[in-house]
């Protein structure tokens, strides 16, 4: 073997030196115990490290399963309910600025996302977009959806063939946890697209 000189690997001497054999970095015993000690601790560091990583990767998913295990014990109302509010955010964020579908008043109070056909009379038509527009609260709350008056304005907002097809008969869809939470994004989504465009837009 040929012997190359090296300088010694510990930072405090960096002598040069012959070495003895191949992986020798250091230039007396003393270097070779300060590099060995300095490695060990090295080595320990990176251990603990890796141990609180991991914790922390423990902790992050044991909380994700806590939520989903969670969220498998809600009724499917639940995710219903999840799913209505995203829907008539969206209603109110499409038609915010317009009237009353009913009264035709924009008395500047508090609007509400209305129904023309109930939720709790025709499930089958709660995510129906052709359904459901901003109505006022006395017209939504006090007069029950004031839906002689949204009649009207319902056929001159959707069409006459919109409005036929709203109060023909629908099939009742089954919907599952995941469905609905789909559904509740899609409409999160849509109102965030909405809000963004007009943003733009302005
Ligand atoms: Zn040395
Ligand atoms: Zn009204």
């Amino acid at each position: 073997m040929k012997k190359v000189r090296r300088r010694c690997k510990n930072p405090d001497c960096r002598e040069w030196f012959n070495p003895a054999f191949q992986n020798q970095t250091w230039c007396s015993a003393e270097c070779g115990t300060v590099i060995a000690l300095a490695k060990r601790e090295k080595d320990r560091q990176k251990s603990i490290q890796e141990a609180e990583r991991r914790r922390r990767e423990e902790t992050q998913q044991e909380k994700r399963h806590t939520k989903i295990r969670k969220l498998a014990l809600q009724p499917l109302s639940h995710f219903h309910k999840q799913a209505q509010s995203a829907f008539n955010e969206y209603i109110r964020t499409r038609d915010s600025g317009n009237p009353c579908i009913s009264c035709g008043r924009n008395t500047g109070a508090k609007m509400n996302a209305g129904h023309y056909r109930t939720v709790g009379a025709s499930k089958e038509t709660r995510y129906d977009e052709t359904n459901c527009h901003l109505q006022c609260e006395h017209c939504n709350s006090y007069l029950s959806g004031n839906i002689g008056e949204y009649k009207p304005r319902l056929i001159t907002k959707i069409g006459q063939e919109a409005f036929d097809r709203l109060v023909g008969p629908h099939t009742l869809k089954k919907w599952t946890r995941e469905e609905l939470q789909e559904l509740a994004a899609h409409y999160r989504q849509k109102t965030r697209e909405l809000i963004k465009q007009r943003g733009e837009a302005a």
